[in-house]
Order: structure tokens, then C-alpha cells, then sequence
């Protein structure tokens, strides 16, 4: 069994919406395949992954580093005790010769190859990748339903306009009408008082604070931070997120010791020890907390599974995991793993974000389909980028 070519594709992010810090429109997400020397109904196997959104593209250190790491090391290397691809073996091999930590943009191109590999291992076998995944990780299989919320109230990216309070109103409508009964909206773009009045719209439609989360992207300092936290407080939102630099532990440590709501942090941490470190200087307290670091951006499953069994250790439960990014790979994993839930992109993101027709989404949850792997086959705007990554293979 052997992986006998590597493939990246870049992919431009559509639509032009902004956070509080940064604009959308420029970013790209690497698409990789793993082609084998496998056949089914005529056509080699090829495991498909990708990096997460919201960062970029890797196609430098995919096409100059892992993938010559990838084709030169022994095919044998690649596999586990039972002769099939192993997922971690690969990320091992793609990381030979790099010094630990500074974690940075290679924590994404190593997880695109290793969900690839997921991805494979999972076709081959023919079950979806949840099954696969929480097969390894001696966890039951469960086909959901998870929990998951619409991740959206972006600014627009020319500012915002009249504040947008009736078009996020209209935009979270749009939402539940989809089935989503939980939502997020960005903050910290735009003064206080006009974020505190696009949250009482937002809550006209959530209904419940508990149903509402914000998120600032890392914008504030302390000062400012606690001062949202202060103005917030009252609603009792599900979550204050990113408040302040995801590297600033102190800070979000001198936050919840005065934020009692829940504080979710981490997508912009892409480690095991990263996030050990939020618990151990960060002020993360186990139960009220949530950790959002994202697979897609920190090496994948493999990696992702220790930060598990180090927040555990630290009495996290793993239900208290969201990770960032709302595409088909995180479903997979948030159901194989046994996470606390999803969040999804409806209408930002696009190829990669949001779920494909075929996922069973309703009454705020979301359950994946039995197409083989992460079923990135069944998303409609996806397939012509598969298509144009492996179009010439026979
Ligand atoms: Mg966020």
C-alpha cells in the first residue's frame, strides 16, 4: 500500500467580510490529496484535506518541505501495525528536521497532509471518517447529531454602513431559518454602544443570552476587555470570545478572574503545550471555559488528540471543546472525538465552510452523512476543486 503522489491546490475564499482585525478577502486555503496505489470502481483512492479557513494557504511549505519529506522517506514508514496508512506516522515523517515550537503556518500545512490521510484511511475502509476516527481513538461510534451555532454578524467589509442592526437581525433570521438555534455574532469592530445595540438585536432573534456568543478576535487590551466584560455581563452570553491577544495569557488570566461568564479561546493556538499553557498561566477554568483550537490549524488529529488528554488531565471535559472552524472535517472530528460542538459559516467561507446538503441539519443540530471519508465529495461548491486536483488521474 503506498501513497504514490501529493498534491496541493490554493484556494481563494469567497465573499469580502472583516472581523474586528482582519478582512477575508484575501485568504486562501490549501486543498491537498493523497493519491494511492489503491482502486475503487476503476479510480485510484484519494484522500482529500485541507487546511482550516480564517488563516492561508501553504502551498511554500507543503510543496518545499513535507511533500519532498513525504516522497523521499521509506512507503513503509507510512503505515501502522496493521499495513494501512497511518495518519500520525505521516505527520511524523512530514515533520522530520523541524525544531519544536514556534508552531506558526506549518502547524496548518501538516494538518491538510494528515487529514488527507484521514481522509484515505477512512475511504478505504469505506465508513465515514467519524467512524474512523473514533475507532483510533478507542471511543464509541456515534453518528450524532452534535450540537452546532452560525458563526456569523461579520462587519461588512467597508465599514458596516448604518451599524447593520437590521441586517443582522435579517441575517440571524436567515439562520434559524436553517435550522440553527444558536448563534455568534463578531464585536470589537466597532465602538461599544454600537456593539452593545448589535447584541440586543442579535438577542431579539436568539432569544436567550445562552444562545448568543460574541467573539473580538483578539482586539482588546486589558483595559478594554474588561470594560466589554463589564457591558456584557448582564446578558449572560454563552460565550465571550477571544478577547485579547491569543498569546497574551496574562491577560486572559486577569479576565476571568473578574469575566465570571464563560471566556472560549485558542483557534489561534496550533499545540498541545499551547493550550496546556492557556490552562496552567491562562486562567482557563475547567466547566465554565471553552477551548477552540481547530485541528485544521494545528497538525490534526493526531495532535489534536494529546491536547485532549492534556486538558483532561487538567479536569477539562472534552465537551467544553467548540473547535473554530465550521466546515465537514470539523464535523467529523467533533462527532468521532466526542466534542462539545460545531460552529458553521452559512453564508461566508465558501468553498470550504458550511456543511454539504447531505448532513442532516435541524433544530440546532447537525449530523454528518455516510458518504466514505469527510464526504468533501457531496459538497457542491468543493467538487469542482477536487475535480480540477484529480481530473487527469486514470
Ligand atoms: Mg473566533
Amino acid at each position: 500500500m503506498r501513497i504514490v503522489e501529493w498534491r496541493e491546490l490554493t484556494v481563494p475564499l469567497e465573499g469580502a467580510v472583516r472581523n474586528a482585525v482582519v478582512s477575508f478577502a484575501d485568504h486562501t486555503v490549501s486543498l491537498v490529496a493523497a493519491v494511492s496505489d489503491q482502486r475503487r470502481n476503476g479510480r485510484p483512492v484519494v484522500g482529500f484535506g485541507f487546511n482550516s479557513i480564517g488563516r492561508f494557504g501553504q502551498a511554500g511549505i507543503l510543496r518545499e518541505r513535507l511533500f519532498p519529506r513525504l516522497r523521499q522517506a521509506d512507503p513503509d514508514d507510512l503505515l501502522g501495525e496493521d499495513g494501512g496508512f497511518d495518519p500520525a506516522a505521516v505527520a511524523a515523517v512530514a515533520m522530520a528536521g523541524e525544531k519544536p515550537g514556534g508552531h506558526g503556518d506549518r502547524a496548518s500545512a501538516v494538518a491538510a497532509v494528515e487529514l488527507a490521510v484521514w481522509d484515505l484511511v477512512a475511504k478505504l475502509g469505506d465508513e465515514p471518517a467519524y467512524v474512523t476516527v473514533a475507532r483510533a481513538a478507542g471511543r464509541p461510534v456515534t453518528g450524532g447529531p452534535v450540537p452546532v451555532y452560525a458563526a456569523g454578524g461579520y462587519y461588512d467589509a467597508d465599514g458596516g454602513g448604518d451599524g447593520g442592526t437590521a441586517r443582522l437581525r435579517a441575517e440571524l433570521d436567515g439562520y434559524r431559518a436553517m435550522g440553527f438555534d444558536a448563534f455568534k455574532i463578531k464585536v470589537g469592530g466597532a465602538p461599544l454602544d454600537d456593539d452593545l445595540a448589535r447584541i440586543e438585536a442579535a438577542l431579539e432573534v436568539a432569544g436567550d443570552g445562552s444562545r448568543l456568543a460574541v467573539d473580538a478576535n483578539g482586539r482588546f487590551d486589558l483595559e478594554r476587555a474588561q470594560a466589554y466584560g463589564r457591558a456584557i455581563a448582564p446578558y449572560g452570553l454563552r460565550w465571550y470570545e477571544e478577547p485579547g491577544d491569543p498569546l497574551d495569557y496574562a491577560l486572559n488570566r486577569a479576565l476571568a478572574d473578574t469575566y465570571a461568564g464563560p471566556i472560549a479561546t485558542g483557534e489561534n493556538l496550533f499545540s498541545a503545550i499551547d493550550a496546556e499553557n492557556l490552562v496552567r498561566f491562562g486562567g482557563l477554568r475547567p466547566g465554565i471555559d471553552v477551548v477552540q483550537v481547530d485541528p485544521g490549524l494545528s497538525y490534526g488529529v493526531t495532535e489534536y488528540r494529546r491536547l485532549l488528554g492534556r486538558l483532561e488531565a487538567h479536569g477539562f471535559d472534552r465537551a467544553s471543546c467548540h473547535p473554530h472552524g465550521g466546515h465537514l472535517i470539523n464535523l467529523h472530528l467533533v462527532v468521532g472525538l466526542g466534542l462539545g460542538g460545531c460552529e458553521a459559516y452559512p453564508g461566508v467561507f465558501r468553498p470550504f465552510g458550511g456543511y454539504a446538503p447531505t448532513c442532516e441539519l435541524g433544530g440546532g443540530t447537525v449530523r454528518p452523512s455516510q458518504a466514505p471519508g469527510f464526504g468533501l465529495e457531496e459538497k457542491p461548491e468543493l467538487v469542482p476543486h477536487l475535480a480540477a486536483m484529480t481530473g487527469d488521474l486514470t
